[in-house]
């Protein structure tokens, strides 16, 4: 029966319908390959511009660090203010060459509603992950991720030292059917002067629960989620990975680290690691259910300030940092479009539970059990 779900996170509305799916690994679901990956290596990395040697290909790099600028960063005591590593690249910051925002153009006040208006103020840049034009990020060392996790902590500080700013987004888009448009590697920061919608909903709603109980809500969703475990992809002691109650697509996962925290910028380096190793983990387990798919990822931490939603000891309090991933099986239609209600084939129960299974059979492991909920 489909089922009709709000998601306590997001508030999206979410439809269940699973019958209009069969199982997805047993066949269509890899025409969505992320990537052919029959050309040579060397004919693909010819004209990228992404590839060590092309670096005067892209506008001048605002960040670099190599495999010895790992501890500097993680031992950092002043994030965002490091200056970049002087030795070769492992992980690069550029701008983007065609930015959704400008960072010329001054910010704006912008005036809500009717037809609002000013010119795109922020910046773009792009983190090419390694200098491996066909390596993906699970096959990566540990290191190398926890490297881009550390570079991507640093851009995420160094833009919030910016007092014209007002909102960091990271994300990646993986494979074409995910947006992106090169095959080297890389994730994207866009930094705002504004709130968008998305974290603008999950604030409203963090405020809410925040007022009526003192709690974080993603604190208690996970308490919640690990009780009931149906939805529980894998958990250790530093992270939880959830299908959400309403997922929006087949599969999709969030990575939420247990302990209460706001901001990734002042994550642990010990939570930087597990979302390095569980981030590297989810990708394989994936890719072992449906084969090599495209997707895209979005962290969400908090704002700078939180002017208007929710903000000072509140937000600290009621905001929690998280990684929202999910893969490109379904392509949204127009009843999604004209009703703006996500319809899932795949419900989240049965999600989870493949997840599981797949990395069981792939030998690595069962997941492990979720220590009791507090
Ligand atoms: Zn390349
Ligand atoms: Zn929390
Ligand atoms: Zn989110």
């Amino acid at each position: 029966m489909p089922e009709l779900r709000e998601d306590p996170w997001t508030g999206r509305w979410v439809l269940i319908a699973a019958e209009r799916s069969q199982r997805p690994h047993d066949g269509g679901s890899r025409a969505h390959a992320a990537w052919t990956r029959s050309s040579a290596p060397q004919a693909a990395g010819r004209s990228c511009p992404f590839c060590p040697g092309h670096e005067e290909k892209t506008p001048p790099e605002t960040f670099r660090a190599g495999a010895a600028d790992l501890e500097r960063l993680e031992g950092s005591a002043d994030v965002g203010a490091e200056p970049p590593g002087e030795g070769p690249w492992q992980v690069r910051v550029v701008p983007n060459l065609y930015p959704m925002v400008r960072s010329e153009v001054g910010p704006e006040p912008l005036s809500w509603g009717g037809r609002a208006r000013v010119p795109a103020f922020g910046m773009h840049e792009v983190i090419i992950e390694t200098p491996e034009h066909q390596t993906p990020f699970q096959q990566l060392s540990l290191e190398d991720r926890r490297l881009i996790l550390a570079v991507l902590r640093q851009r995420l500080a160094a833009h919030y030292q910016d007092k014209r700013l007002e909102q960091v987004i990271l994300f990646k888009n993986w494979g074409k059917e995910a947006g992106a448009s090169l095959e080297h590697p890389h994730g994207q920061l866009v930094a705002l002067p504004w709130v968008p919608p998305a974290i603008r909903r999950e604030l409203v709603r963090s405020r809410e629960h925040h007022r009526e109980t003192g709690r974080c809500l993603l604190c208690t969703i996970v308490e919640e989620e690990l009780e009931d475990g149906s939805r529980v992809v894998a958990a250790d002691e530093a992270m939880v990975l959830l299908a959400p109650f309403a997922s929006g697509s087949p599969y999709e996962v969030w990575l939420v680290p247990r302990r209460h925290g706001a901001r990734f910028e002042a994550s642990s380096e010990a939570e930087r690691e597990a979302l390095a190793r569980w981030l590297g983990w989810l990708l394989e387990r994936v890719e072992g259910l449906l084969g090599p798919v495209a997707y895209n990822w979005v962290l969400h931490t908090a704002p700078r300030v939180g002017r208007g939603f929710l903000e000072g000891e509140a937000l600290e309090q009621g905001y929690h940092w998280h990684l929202e991933f999910r893969p490109r099986v379904s392509t949204p239609a127009g009843f999604e479009w004209g009703a703006g209600v996500d319809v899932n084939v795949v419900a989240p129960e049965q999600a989870a539970a493949w997840l599981r299974e797949t990395a069981k059979e792939a030998g690595m492991g069962a997941r492990p059990a979720p220590p009791p909920a507090r």
